[in-house]
């Protein structure tokens, strides 16, 4: 590419802002597999306080932070349950089976919410020729449903549903503090209702790497043995955690931001011939364009756009994903806006 295109693909690919690297540069560290390191255990005492939770634990990544808690949670052979676009079934690659040896059930929900009745209908019987159903995922917001938040009523009875089930409830929060700074909802508040949470920092909140997962005492030492066997046990982490730490404390009300430009591009994407945005989903900082009506598959209308200078995502065969972030302006979003309206008027 000759000239620098605008990536809206995801909020993973910020990079750490200079000060974040001077905080980074000045961390003080130890060993934390041997919990040595005075700024990860900073990290998760902070981040298991905003969540309401008596302990966290550092994981270098979302996926690691989902699986270690199905790990917890569950026994070889049970069943999880999980919307059937929920990043724990549709991106971790089997996970949940690799390394759990568990089976995810997916239900379909409606723009990433699950029906009480929908689930009820497949918790199993206690029967011995049927796995046990141990564990319900939910994800707020909810990424492959174009971040829609996972409204704080519905949370809180779709879990208590699935604890008088008998079911643990683990909440994939890898954009939680963007449901959060969309709604005015405490971390906490949707926290309450779930038994373990696991939080990102390397997306919109800028931090080049990491995860903190949330629960009880008892649940997170558990967790801290299974991250061991999963290769996550990290010496000086606190260089990251130092990212982290500055991430909660500079980046997290600017998310407000990155949804004003998400809206505004999806308003002007939304009206072209041939492309259709759910507008209602659109409450967070990601815009779904469907191009089903183009006659064209998204995969090459990606791959105009990137051209024309334009990075979007790929999320399906008739789905571009354009995610807004902190290293993208508003004027950039627009001028991707522009790009998007130029390319498929043109065809
Ligand atoms: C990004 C994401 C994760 C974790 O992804 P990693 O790339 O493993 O850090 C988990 N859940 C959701 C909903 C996500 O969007």
């Amino acid at each position: 590419m000759t000239v620098e295109a605008i990536d809206l693909r995801s909020d993973t690919i910020t990079k750490p802002s200079n000060p974040m690297r001077q905080a980074m540069a000045a961390a003080e560290v130890g060993d934390d597999v041997y919990g040595e390191d005075p700024t990860v255990n900073r990290l998760q005492e902070r981040v298991a306080e905003m969540m309401g939770k008596e302990a966290g634990l550092y994981v270098p990544s979302g996926t690691m932070g989902n699986q270690v808690c199905v790990k917890t949670h569950t026994r070889a052979g049970d069943e999880v349950i999980a919307e059937a676009g929920a990043h724990v079934f549709f991106y971790e690659t089997a996970a949940a089976a690799f390394l759990s040896s568990v089976q995810v059930y997916p239900v379909q929900g409606h723009n990433g919410v699950l029906n009480i009745e929908d689930v009820r209908r497949v918790i199993r019987p206690d029967i011995y020729y049927m796995p046990k159903t141990r564990l319900l995922c939910l994800e707020n917001t909810h990424n492959r449903a174009g971040g829609a938040i996972y409204p704080l009523k519905d949370l809180a009875e779709i879990a208590a549903f699935a604890h008088s089930a008998g079911l643990a409830v683990h909440l994939d929060g890898a954009r939680l503090w963007n449901a959060c700074v969309a709604t005015g909802v405490a971390p906490a508040e949707y926290c309450r209702h779930v038994d373990s949470v696991s939080v990102c920092v390397s997306k919109g909140l800028g931090a080049p790497v990491g995860s903190v997962i949330a629960a009880k005492k008892e649940f997170v030492t558990e967790a801290r043995h299974y991250r061991k066997i999963f290769g996550g046990g990290m010496r000086q982490a606190g260089v990251l955690a130092a990212a982290c730490l500055y991430a909660l404390d500079h980046n997290i009300d600017r998310l407000k931001e990155d949804h004003e430009k998400a809206y505004a591009f999806a308003q002007k994407v939304s009206v072209l011939p041939g492309v259709r945005v759910k507008m209602e989903t659109v409450q967070t900082n990601i815009v779904v364009l469907d191009v089903s009506e183009t006659g064209k598959k998204a995969a090459e209308w990606a791959s105009r756009l990137r051209e024309n200078g334009a990075l979007l995502g790929v999320s399906g065969e008739n789905t571009l994903r354009a995610v807004t972030h902190l290293d993208v302006s508003l004027e950039q979003v627009m001028k991707v806006a522009g790009i998007v309206e130029r390319v498929f008027g043109a065809s």
